[in-house]
This record gives structure tokens, sequence and C-alpha cells, in this order.
């Protein structure tokens, strides 16, 4: 089959690899879209260690179930599908308690490390285990079933923070994942929903997406322009979805008394955060990681169009485009968002 393999820094092939056989518990697909995800173009700098050459990246894809292992039940060849993007082991204590993203085994797809490599979609087929294997509603479309893996986070980080009907939310960083988490706050009764960024494309995509305002925050205070809009110069709940210290610290400064920040975000792994400013104002601080059982979840809503995924998908190209598309997001081309790949 051909694959698109990431063979060194900034690097990729198209290579003739062969179709993987499933395992007894296992689902082959035939991927029909596969998403470039920002870890991805992250991973394939070399810097994180996360994508160690040669590996098959892509973890947010759909297809049709072409073979299943012989102890496979449940799911059978020829029913559309998507997948977790965490190969979680399904019997941990985490996994037990449906904390399946705190998984202490778990792998994830078309991701390899020091200590594990799975290849992901980026093929015309992949294998992963079935269950981690969800159906996909005869009204979304592989390129929407695509996109439920990013949705999931912004799902997952909106559902573990408390929102009340009608708080004001404010989230940092508008891009794919903050949009999607500012969508799930609204699912879950977010009354005014604030977008925040330096990038006048990303606010603008913002704005299109239903946000009530949007704040250029690298051209002014980001609490003055929340209380000339809203008569208050904070918010019940704050989503940092960029993860460096300077956005960090200006989204606990925008959470009220008592509030809650999400954090969502982790580009820079050790910041400096001000302790007195949580401690005494009793700010609620939680870190968000990957998704824990929101896949039907996403299915259902977008299958209802409640939650709106197709906005954000640019271009969709062949596989033969990965090197270039790759090239395209680490640039930052103006306006891009996601990017799928058709195998
Ligand atoms: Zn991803
Ligand atoms: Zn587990």
């Amino acid at each position: 089959m051909k694959a698109l393999v990431h063979t060194a820094p900034f690097k990729f092939e198209i290579r003739d690899v062969p179709v993987p056989t499933p395992q007894e518990n296992e689902v082959r697909i035939r991927v029909q879209a596969v998403g470039i995800c920002g870890s991805d173009v992250h991973g394939y700098t070399g810097t994180t260690g996360r994508r160690i050459p040669p590996i098959i990246m892509g973890h947010e894809a759909s297809g049709v179930v072409d073979e299943v292992g012989r102890a496979v039940t449940g799911v059978a060849p020829g029913e559309r599908v998507t997948f977790d993007s965490t190969v979680y082991c399904n019997h941990c204590p985490a996994c037990r308690l449906g904390k399946v993203n705190l998984c202490q085994t778990r792998k994830i797809v078309g991701v390899s490390t020091p200590t594990f490599h799975a290849d992901g979609a980026m093929a015309e087929y992949v294998v992963v285990p079935s269950w981690i294997i969800h159906k996909l509603p005869a009204a979304v479309s592989f390129e929407e079933a695509a996109m439920i893996e990013p949705a999931g986070v912004g799902m997952h980080a909106a559902r573990i923070t408390p929102i009340d009907v009608n708080d004001v939310v404010v989230v940092v960083g508008a891009g794919q994942i903050g949009l999607l988490t500012g969508q799930g706050a609204r699912i879950k009764g977010a009354g005014t929903l604030v977008f925040m960024d330096v990038k006048e494309d990303r606010l603008a995509f913002a704005k299109k997406m239903g946000a009530d305002f949007v704040v250029n925050t690298a051209t002014g205070d980001p609490a003055e322009a929340l209380r000339k809009a809203i008569g208050r110069p904070d918010a019940d709940v704050v989503f940092e979805a960029v993860g460096v210290e300077a956005t960090v610290a200006m989204s606990l400064r925008l959470t009220k008394l008592g509030g809650n920040l999400t954090l969502i975000g982790n580009v820079t792994p050790q910041i400096q955060m001000n302790l007195q400013e949580i401690v005494s104002r009793e700010v609620t601080i939680r870190g968000s990681a990957a998704i824990a059982g929101e896949y039907p979840a996403c299915l259902n809503y977008i299958a209802q169009g409640r939650l709106e995924v197709k906005p954000l998908i640019s271009r969709i190209l062949p596989l033969t485009e990965g090197q270039a598309s790759f090239d395209a997001l680490h640039h930052g081309e103006p306006g891009l968002m996601k990017i799928l790949l058709r195998p």
C-alpha cells in the first residue's frame, strides 16, 4: 500500500509498504480521510521526540472496515468508522474508571516515542484495536468524522470544566482546538463566548464560527476589552488553548474570583505562575488531556448539526500532497486551519 512516511526531520516520502494484518482483537480500516494535527506538524520538526522516524503519522481519521481479527465482535467489514487516537488497554484502573485518556499503558496512533511505535492513518490502511472503534451515523461524512478527534479534545475540556448556564467563557487561542472547545462550552450552556488571539485571521474565523466577540490581545488590554464589552473585566471560565507562559498568565488574570481555568495547551513544558493570585483568588486550575469517552457525544452533535466541524476544513488533498501540506501548516499560512488527506 501507499503510505506517507515521515523519514527525517521536515521530510516525508511516499513509500510502498506492506498492508498491515489485523491481529485477533484488531480491525483493519481502509482510510478515507485523515487530518493533519498540530501535534503532527510540531512532531515533524523532530523536536518533540514523539514522531521518531520512520513513522506513519495520522490519528484523526475515518474509513471503512476492511478486515477484522478472529476475536472481534460487534464490528464488521463494510462499516463506516472512526477511532480513538488513544490506544488504551481497557483494563487498568484508569480505563476501568472510564478515564481512558489516562491509561497507564496508552499509546497514541501515529506516534513513536522511545517506548512505543504505532503507525497511523496517513496510508491506505491502518490497523487499530477493535475497542477504540466508533461507528459513524449515516449523517456524518468521512470528512466530518476525521474531525471527531480534535472535536473530542475540545468537548472533553468543556465536559470536565464546570460551566453554568449563561456563564461568560473566554477561550485564549483561536486555533482549531480553541474553536472546538468554544463549541463544546456553548453546548454546555455558555452564555457569552469570547475568543482571544494575536492573529486577526483566526479572530475573524472565530467570529464566523459564532463568537460573541473577539479580542486581539496584541493590540489591547484583554481585561479592559472585556469590561467594555460585557461590563466586567473577567470571565467565569477561561480555557487556555495555547500553552505558553504569557497566555497562561493572562488566562489566570482573566479568571474571576473563585472561577475555573482549564489548561489545554502545553507547548512550553515549564512555566512560572503567580501562586498568590491562584491561592488568594481561589481559582481552580485543571489540565485537560485528550479524550475520555466524548466520541459518541461528538458524533451525535455533528449528526444533529449542533457541532460544526466542516468550516474548519481548509483543504482536502491526496496523500502525495502530504509534504507540501505539512510545510504550509508549519509556515503558518494565514487562514489555514485543518488539512485532510485522502489516501
Ligand atoms: Zn490531534
Ligand atoms: Zn488502561
